[in-house]
């Protein structure tokens, strides 16, 4: 009997996260001030996170435990499914096989319902009255918005302005939940009106709506908390839950990967899906190849510099050591939104650096063809984010059957695509640039960087 699904019950879902702070062979290196360019007190930290977030992040603890009443909200969609992919195999007729772990079964179709969830109960629990955040496709705001009507919070979301036009849909999904949605820039910050004045029709971009979500955060005095769906330590904790379950359920699939493969934004499906197996490498003697995938226009970890930058455009957010395009880059346009970003989560960037994960970039016309062929084998439209992830998923798979050998690979898909459909619309009308590699912008971006002395 062939098997499709590996799945797991409610009782299987992890009880805590894995941390991968205690096993880092190398230091992500500090969090400093946006201003003093020092590295943070906790005070800092926590006007702007709730207090068990900034624990979290210094914490040295490998299994943090996961409250009950977040696990108890995990119920409504994980465990997730672990797919062997054996029509895609078949259509490829590739010795490999594929698996993918599928987190588009969440309520909000993406992996970020699983820290969204966390960071509003540790609001909840401290008494705060709610979040600004920011989103860019509307995938963040969205599982924040359902997380924080869950706990009773209120949810203001600064959405980058060209998805808010481009994704109005997305904007409904969060109103239902209950949130609040402004375009960014928006004339509800000083920063935002500032960018307005200067130019009425700014497209926006991540770093600037995090600009605002972090400037109202402040000016609340305590109010309101700021959240961030990814880049930081405890996200990345809290998405664990994704591969501890994959390594469960590839034993019960009787196989181990070869290849574990995700696409980075910000980081956070990637490390939640990978670092578990990174655990295993570190720890356990295992000797899987962990491999990030970015897009050609927003090359973070393969074209970046690695050195201390902003985390947003306005210079309000900590300054942190990663691989970086510049605070200042505005990336170009690509349908993956949740990829638009300048920097990558410092944890990742430093196993990059020591060599324990590669990357790769993959251009944007080559995801939506790998989107499609997926899609009709596999029945799933893909999130365009995940579908970086898939391009390598079968190039590696027919690599395999080019040299005829056996190999497993492995591979996070982060959500779905129903909310995108426009831009499969767009690749389907042939309508789709394929952008190169923005290397004047970079440039540009780079005589921007902060100087630290430290
Ligand atoms: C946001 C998002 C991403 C990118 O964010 P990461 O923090 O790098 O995971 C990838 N896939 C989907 C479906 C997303 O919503």
């Amino acid at each position: 009997m062939s098997q499709y699904k590996y799945l797991l019950t409610e009782e299987d879902i992890p009880k805590t996260w894995y941390n991968i702070n205690p096993d880092m062979p190398v230091s992500p290196g500090p969090v400093l001030h946006p201003v003093t360019k020092e590295p943070v007190t906790p005070d800092f930290l926590t006007a702007l996170f709730p207090g068990r977030f900034v624990q979290e992040a210094v914490s040295m603890e490998r299994w943090i435990e996961i409250p009950e009443p977040v696990r108890e909200i995990y119920k409504l969609w994980r465990p997730t499914p672990l797919m062997r992919a054996r029509r895609l195999e078949l259509a490829l007729d590739t010795p490999a096989h594929i698996y993918y772990k599928y987190e588009g079964t969440s309520p909000v179709g993406s992996h970020k319902a699983n820290t969204a969830v966390a960071q509003a109960f540790y609001a909840k629990e401290e008494g705060t009255v709610g979040f600004t955040t920011e989103t860019g496709a509307g995938q963040w705001g969205s599982a924040l918005a359902m997380a924080g009507n869950f706990f009773d919070l209120e949810v203001h979301v600064y959405m980058v302005r060209v998805s808010y036009d481009m994704k109005p849909h997305r904007r409904v999904v969060m109103r239902s939940y209950g949130a609040t949605v402004a375009p960014s820039p928006s004339d509800k910050t000083e920063y935002g009106r500032k960018l307005l004045a200067e130019n009425p029709d700014s497209p926006g971009s991540l770093g600037i709506a995090i600009s605002e979500a972090v400037e109202a955060a402040i000016a609340s005095e305590g109010k309101y908390k700021y959240s961030l769906g990814s880049v930081l330590g405890p996200v990345l904790t809290h998405q664990s839950v994704i591969g501890q379950e994959a390594l469960k359920q590839m034993e019960m699939a009787g196989e181990y990967p070869d290849v574990v493969i995700g696409c980075v934004g910000g980081g956070s499906n990637f490390a939640g899906f990978a670092f578990p197996f990174v655990h295993q490498n570190l720890t356990n003697g295992k000797n899987a190849r962990i491999l990030a995938v970015e897009p050609a226009a927003c090359p973070t970890l393969t074209k970046g510099l690695y050195t201390f930058d902003y985390g947003d455009t306005a210079q309000m957010a900590p300054i942190v050591k990663m691989h970086t395009l510049g605070h200042t880059f505005m990336p170009p346009g690509i349908h993956a939104g949740g990829l638009r970003y300048h920097g990558m989560a410092p944890h990742i960037c430093a196993l990059y650096e020591h060599g324990d994960i590669e990357a790769v970039s993959v251009h944007q016309l080559g995801t939506f063809e790998a989107a499609l062929q997926f899609a009709q084998a596999e029945g799933i439209i893909p999130a365009p984010e995940s579908a970086h992830a898939i391009r390598v998923a079968i190039d590696e798979a027919l690599q395999a059957r080019e040299e005829g050998r056996q190999k497993v690979i492995a591979f996070n898909l982060s959500g779905h695509g129903h909310f995108d459909l426009s831009s499969y619309q767009a690749y389907l009308q042939d309508d789709l640039s394929d952008y190169a590699y923005p290397e004047d912008m970079v440039k540009e971006a780079m005589t921007h960087l902060p100087e630290v002395n430290l």
